[in-house]
């Protein structure tokens, strides 16, 4: 009973086809991981094992789907397709059916099915662990974990793990760590040396590790803490390299400063900036970075979009927005979707996006910033859209192709040797 006459060649999903990995491939999405992450980590040399890989691997670059928050990037990155396809296009919007604002973590909204589920169906083995559990049940949507050829859970609810659910009992005790604080580096940490584990006892053929970018939303790349951060990603990543796994790393985006002179965050304050355009009620303003982690940003980011009432003159508010310092682009819903692929019903009448270092917020009273501890840095727009895609092998990747993160299972798979 050869693999060879088990498994298939390659598998198709979403319209794209990969090869059968030939041994383990680990996926790493770093949350935030701007590129001068990794450069000034491996310049320092707290990553001693990535730095000798990449010699004779593949250091390259993409770019992210904008907008460039969490959830649209993981998915994007694990069905090999960009929101259009996904609908995943922020981690909060305004559902049309209810004309409620809501969370959208909900696989219920997911119009894809994923790479691993694609693989899982064919017989592969695939474990998925995520810092926070919102991400979890999106990611492993659509697996059978009674199949034990699947595994899913996060660092967040290790404790909680089952069978039918996670396909294991008590990941926590695999780990043999205390469940860490949602704020904290080592929620990251949690994920990687559950994934050593799991090489061990499963040695699955997918593995995808997506962490949380609490580190990069205070430490800035090349500071003690970052630094400290990507070399234990490092030492992880050697042993996962020692066990015979291919490793392939990218980011679902980057991440820059957003704060004034002031250390103040620099907000654009979108909707109280349309109430006076506008007057009271023309406008809605919903910002996708929403989330309950507001600890990290407080909801400010640098992409938002915006409902209009009936009546408003739409082509004469752009005009208007357009030449208001501080915002990079407007767009109508049409021109915006086109332009970053995103699901035209998911999307308000218009498309904002600030510039490199400012954020865009609702108004003042709707942001509470005394959790916020550090200058902001924070992220959205186009201006953290580049990021690493970094193969421990070397990858035959044509020089012109424009790269985007959720290659990263082509690439992977289909373009080394
Ligand atoms: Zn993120
Ligand atoms: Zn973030």
């Amino acid at each position: 009973m050869t693999p060879s006459n088990e498994t298939p060649a390659s598998i198709s999903v979403n319209g794209r086809t990969y090869a059968w990995p030939k041994q383990p491939l680990v996926v790493v999405c770093i949350d935030g991981s701007e590129p001068d992450y990794i450069e000034e980590a491996i310049a320092g040399g707290h990553m001693p094992f990535l730095a000798e890989k990449i010699k004779g691997g593949s250091d390259l670059r993409a770019d992210c789907v904008v907008p460039s928050f969490t959830n649209p990037n993981n998915l994007s990155i694990v069905t090999g397709q960009p929101p259009a396809v996904h609908g995943i296009s922020g981690n909060f919007f305004l559902d049309p059916d209810t004309g409620k604002e809501v969370m959208m973590n909900d696989p219920k909204f997911l119009r894809a099915e994923t790479i691993f589920k694609a693989f899982h169906d064919a017989g592969a083995k695939v474990a998925i662990v995520t810092a926070k559990d919102k991400l979890r049940r999106l990611l492993g949507h659509g697996l059978d974990f009674t199949s034990g050829r699947a595994v899913s859970f996060s660092s967040e609810k290790a404790n909680e793990t089952t069978m039918a659910d996670n396909g294991i009992e008590d990941a926590q005790a695999m780990v043999g760590r205390d469940i860490p604080d949602v704020y904290s580096a080592e929620l990251s940490e949690f994920i990687f040396d559950a994934g050593v584990k799991l090489m061990e006892s499963m040695r699955p053929d997918l593995m995808y590790l997506s962490t949380t970018d609490y580190i990069q939303h205070k430490h800035a790349p090349g500071t003690p803490v970052a630094n400290a951060f990507y070399a234990m990603m490092d030492s992880y990543w050697a042993k996962l390299d020692a066990m015979g796994a291919l490793l392939a790393m990218t980011a679902d985006h980057g991440m820059n400063a957003k704060f004034g002179a002031d250390n103040q965050p620099d907000v654009i304050y979108l909707q109280e900036v349309l109430d006076e355009m506008l007057g009271a009620d023309a406008a809605r303003v919903i910002l996708p970075i929403t989330d309950p982690y507001v600890v990290h940003h407080g909801a400010l980011g640098s992409f938002a979009t915006v409902y209009l009432s009936d009546g408003v003159d739409q082509a004469s508010t752009m005009e208007k927005l357009s030449k208001y310092p501080g915002l990079a682009n407007v767009y109508s819903k049409e021109e915006g979707c086109a332009e970053f692929q995103l699901p035209t019903d998911r999307l308000g009448d218009m498309i904002v996006v600030s510039d490199k270092h400012k954020v865009l917020g609702t108004s003042s009273d709707r942001h509470d910033l005394t959790q916020l501890k550090e200058p902001l840095r924070s992220h959205g727009g186009v201006s953290e859209q580049r990021v690493p895609l970094i193969i421990t092998r070397h990858a035959d990747v044509a020089a012109d192709r424009h790269l985007r993160n959720f290659d990263i299972f082509d690439v992977a798979l289909n373009h080394t040797a």
